[in-house]
C-alpha cells in the first residue's frame, strides 16, 4: 500500500494516477468517494446542517469507484463532481462524523488487498496507518492556485488568479483544523515539495522512494 496526502493542488491525483499505472496497482481517489458523496447531498436538496435527514442519506447513499469512473447509485458522476461548489461543499461535509464514518470503512476494504496507491488527506494517518510508504505532497499556495486554475480550464471552467488561491486556501483550512482525521503529516510520511517540478519529475522521485524501500524490505 501507497499513501499519498497534501492539500488541494498539490499535484497528488496526476501523480497517483501516473504512479500507480507505472507499479501496475489500483488507484484508490478517496476524495473523489468524498465529492460524490456531496454531489448526492446536492443533488438531493439536503442542507449540511440538517443532521438527521443526512444521516438517512448517508445510510442509504452507494459510492462506487470502478476503474477510474465514480458511480453513485449507478450514476456515472465523474465529470460532474470535479466542480469549485462541489469541492467547497466536499470539505464542508467531510468535516462530519456521519460521513466519515460512511466512508473509511469502505476506503479500508478497498485498500485491503494491497497493490493500491491511496490518494487523499488521510491516507497515511487514517484510513492505512500500515502503509508500506507514505508521502506527503506539498507546494506553494500560489502555484497550487495556478495549478487548480489549469486544472479546471481543461474542463472549461474559468476561475480568475484570486478566486482559486482563496478557494483553496479556504478549502486547506477549513480541512486542516477539523477534528476528526484533519490533513497532516504521517509521522513516517517523505514529503515532497512539488513547487517547481514537472510531473514526470515528481512521479520520478516517488517511484525511486518506493524502489528503495523494496530494496530495503527485501534486504
Ligand atoms: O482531493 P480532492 O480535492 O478531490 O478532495 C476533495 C475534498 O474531500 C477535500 O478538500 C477534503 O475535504 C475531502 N477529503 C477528505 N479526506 C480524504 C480525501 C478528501 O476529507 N481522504
Amino acid at each position: 500500500m501507497i499513501a499519498i496526502d497534501g492539500p488541494a493542488g498539490a499535484g497528488k491525483g496526476t501523480v497517483a494516477r501516473r504512479l500507480a499505472a507505472r507499479l501496475g496497482y489500483r488507484l484508490l481517489d478517496t476524495g473523489a468517494m468524498y465529492r460524490a458523496l456531496a454531489w448526492s447531498v446536492a443533488r438531493a436538496g439536503l442542507a449540511p446542517e440538517d443532521t438527521p435527514a443526512l444521516r438517512k442519506h448517508v445510510e442509504r447513499v452507494q459510492i462506487d469507484l470502478e476503474g477510474d469512473r465514480v458511480v453513485v447509485d449507478e450514476r456515472d458522476v465523474t465529470d460532474e463532481i470535479r466542480s469549485p461548489e462541489i469541492a467547497t461543499l466536499t470539505s464542508r461535509l467531510s468535516m462530519l462524523g456521519v460521513v466519515r464514518d460512511k466512508l473509511t470503512p469502505v476506503q479500508r476494504r478497498m485498500a485491503a488487498t494491497g497493490g493500491v496507491v491511496l490518494e487523499g488527506r488521510d491516507t497515511g494517518t487514517v484510513v492505512a496507518p500500515d502503509a508500506e510508504v507514505k508521502f506527503y505532497l506539498d507546494a506553494s499556495l500560489e502555484e497550487r492556485a495556478r495549478r487548480r486554475q489549469l486544472e479546471l480550464r481543461a474542463r472549461g471552467v474559468e476561475v480568475d488568479t484570486d478566486t482559486a488561491r482563496r478557494d483553496i486556501a479556504a478549502r486547506d483550512a477549513q480541512d486542516s483544523s477539523r477534528v476528526l482525521a484533519p490533513l497532516r503529516k504521517a509521522d513516517d510520511a517523505i514529503e515532497v515539495d512539488t513547487t517547481g517540478l514537472s510531473v514526470d519529475q515528481v512521479v520520478g522521485v516517488l517511484a525511486e522512494m518506493v524502489e528503495r524501500r523494496r530494496r530495503e524490505g527485501c534486504s
